[in-house]
Order: structure tokens, then C-alpha cells, then sequence
């Protein structure tokens, strides 16, 4: 199995190595042979190449069956038109889909208990950066796309999930009676889908309604698909709701291939100090372990994915090792290595 190491900017060059030492272990413990390729990017692309995003990672990514990617930042170079270099990587290798599990802690300060979700959010189509034009100073017209080839594939990979899941449960989020033709395709495309996954409980719920829900009762849900701009929104609602951007991981995914990405930026605040939070980049990368097992059909891939969720739950759970935006006191390196060495012992 290939799959590339992209350290990114700041704290990337922190997270993004336990991140790899987790994974490592894992697959080490689980049989799973992983041919690790290191490829520039960010900081490291512009020193090197003099772009951000240079050529030569572009071309090596081709080639692998997904990649670990630490934030990029804004502050660690000359600012260009690559800085802002995720839209590219996401459309080049045709990742239609943001994954992004809220999950909370007993013994971590969230607003509320008891929330499992995983966010199945569209990324190619929409709302989300799509074009905007304006015919005269007074007006602006923005457009969203929608397809069914783009609805039907980020519902199917929401059925999936679903399927791995205890309470088998989707809930599609739109709002067709306002956007008849854009959401009321998508909506149409999931409840198509629905019927081939019987075994799986199919919901749909407005975009306003959920949001509300979502606030006061999370624990209803379970995998909830959308469109890009509503999936932007409600994502970061899931991450507000289980304790911040330390503890938001997240899986971009495609047909072919998968990017570990978590949801927090390179936080230059904090770079350089050992004291950024590991949990979301080695939770991103267990992702990737689990969708690789379930893609390729590599039972060992699957067990690697296994045993570094319990080795999270372990470490979170004895709460020994925990960097300081979990209320802990270990550095990063600290609680990566705790959950390493639980991982050896799942
Ligand atoms: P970007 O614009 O690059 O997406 P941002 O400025 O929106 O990033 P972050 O860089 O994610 O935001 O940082 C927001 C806040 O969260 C900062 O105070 C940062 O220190 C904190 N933060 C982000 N990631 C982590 C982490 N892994 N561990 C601890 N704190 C973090």
C-alpha cells in the first residue's frame, strides 16, 4: 500500500509525524506492508521548488493510494496564487467527499454527551467556490452546481459508512422546497440510493431544522450526507458541539484514492512548542487506514484501523496523556507515543 507523507506548514511538521509513527505501528502490529513516500509541499515545496505545490508531488501523487496532509499555512512563505492550494488537490485527483466524524468524550469538556456523527459533506460541486460573475457594479450572481453523478457518489459513500455502524442510520440534509431543482436532485439521488440499503434507516431533514437539532439533541444522528456550502456550515457545527478543531479529524475521498486531512489550519500560534494536539491528524490517518481496508478489501488495513481507535479511546479514556487544549499537560510528542504504545497493546 502507498501512501505519501505531505508534512505541510507549522504545526503540520509537528502532528504530521506522529500522525506516521501512529500508522506505522499499526500496520507493523497488523501485518500491513506500507511503502511511505515523502513528498514536499507547502513551505517545504517553495524552498525546494519554489512552489507551494510543485510539480513533482502533483505527479507523485498519481501513483499512491492516499496521503497524509498537514495544514498548510499562510505565514511560512511569500504569499502566491498556490498558497491557497486545497481546491486544486481536491478537484485534480477528483476527491468528492469531506468526511468528518464528531465524536464525543466523557471525560472531555463538550457541549454536549454522547454525540457520535459522521458528517458526509460533497466537496466538487455547489456552492463552494463554484462561479460568481457580475453583470454591473450592482449585482452579483453566484451559481451552484448540482449533479446527480455528484449527489449519487457522496450518498453512496454515506450508505457505506452507515453499513460499518452500529445504528445504520443516514440523514440527508437539504432544503428542496426552497431549491426545487438543486437540492431537490440531491435529495432524489439519496432516496434512489436508499432503496438499495435497506438495512440502513434513511431520514431527510431541512438544512434550518437540522442545524436547530443538531444544537439542542446531536445524539439523534448518525451519518448525515449534504451539499458543499450546507456541509461546510454543519461540519463545523459537529466540531463546535464535541470540544474544537483539536479533536476534528477529517478524510477527503475519491474513487481511487483518500487524503488524511484534519480540520484544523497550521496554527502558527502554537508551532515550534510541542504543544499542539496530535488526536485529529492520528484519527485522519486511522481514517484513511479503514477506508483503504474497506476500499481495497485488505482485512489487515482494516485491523491497523482497529486497533489505533481503541488505542485513542484508551489514551483519551485514562486522560494520563492529554495535551493542554484537552485540560492535559503532555506535549504532543507525549501523547502520540502514549497512544503508539497502546496501539502495540490493542
Ligand atoms: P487556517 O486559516 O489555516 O485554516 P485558522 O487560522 O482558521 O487556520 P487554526 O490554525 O486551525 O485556525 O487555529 C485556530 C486556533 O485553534 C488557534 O488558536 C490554534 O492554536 C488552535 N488549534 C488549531 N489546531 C490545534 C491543535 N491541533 N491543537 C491545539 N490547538 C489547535
Amino acid at each position: 500500500m502507498k501512501i505519501g507523507i505531505l508534512l505541510g506548514d507549522d504545526i503540520g511538521l509537528e502532528v504530521v509525524p506522529e500522525c506516521v509513527k501512529v500508522m506505522q505501528a499499526a500496520a507493523s502490529r497488523s501485518g500491513l506492508d506500507i511503502d511511505w513516500r515523502p513528498l514536499p509541499i507547502g513551505k517545504r515545496g517553495h524552498e525546494e521548488h519554489g512552489d507551494t505545490y510543485p510539480a513533482v508531488t502533483k505527479q507523485a501523487l498519481q501513483e499512491l493510494d492516499g496521503w497524509v496532509l498537514g495544514p498548510i499555512g499562510h505565514n511560512a512563505y511569500p504569499r502566491n496564487d498556490r498558497t491557497w492550494m486545497m481546491p486544486p488537490v481536491r478537484k485534480e485527483f477528483a476527491l468528492f467527499a469531506a468526511v468528518r466524524p464528531s465524536r464525543s468524550y466523557p471525560n472531555i469538556a463538550s457541549v454536549h454527551e454522547d454525540v457520535d456523527i459522521v458528517f458526509v459533506r460533497e466537496i466538487t460541486e455547489g456552492m463552494g467556490g463554484g462561479p460568481e460573475f457580475r453583470p454591473n457594479d450592482e449585482v452579483t450572481i453566484a451559481m451552484r452546481v448540482i449533479t446527480r453523478k455528484g449527489s449519487v457518489r457522496v450518498a453512496r459513500e454515506a450508505f457505506e459508512i452507515a453499513c460499518t455502524r452500529q445504528r445504520r442510520k443516514v440523514t440527508a440534509a437539504h432544503k428542496e422546497p426552497a431549491y426545487r431543482l438543486a437540492c431537490g436532485m440531491f435529495a432524489e439521488e439519496c432516496r434512489k440510493l436508499a432503496r438499495e440499503y435497506p438495512d440502513v434507516t434513511f431520514e431527510e431533514e431541512l438544512i434550518d431544522t437540522i442545524s436547530m437539532k443538531l444544537v439542542m439533541a446531536p445524539q439523534q444522528y448518525d451519518v448525515v450526507v449534504t451539499t458543499n456550502q450546507f456541509g461546510d456550515i454543519l461540519t463545523d457545527i459537529g466540531a463546535g458541539l464535541v470540544g474544537g478543531l483539536g479533536l476534528a479529524p477529517g478524510l477527503c475521498v475519491g474513487e481511487r484514492q483518500a487524503m488524511a486531512q484534519a480540520t484544523h489550519g497550521s496554527a502558527p500560534d502554537i508551532a515550534g512548542r510541542n504543544i499542539a494536539n496530535p488526536y485529529a491528524m492520528i484519527v485522519s490517518g486511522q481514517m484513511l487506514l479503514e477506508w483503504l481496508g474497506r476500499k481495497h478489501g485488505e482485512p489487515k488495513a482494516s485491523a491497523a484501523a482497529q486497533r489505533i481507535r481503541t488505542a485513542v479511546d484508551m489514551v483519551i479514556g485514562e486522560a494520563r496523556h492529554l495535551t493542554r487544549d484537552l485540560g492535559g499537560s503532555a506535549s504532543t510528542t507525549e501523547m502520540a507515543d502514549a497512544i503508539a504504545a497502546a496501539v502495540l497493546k490493542a
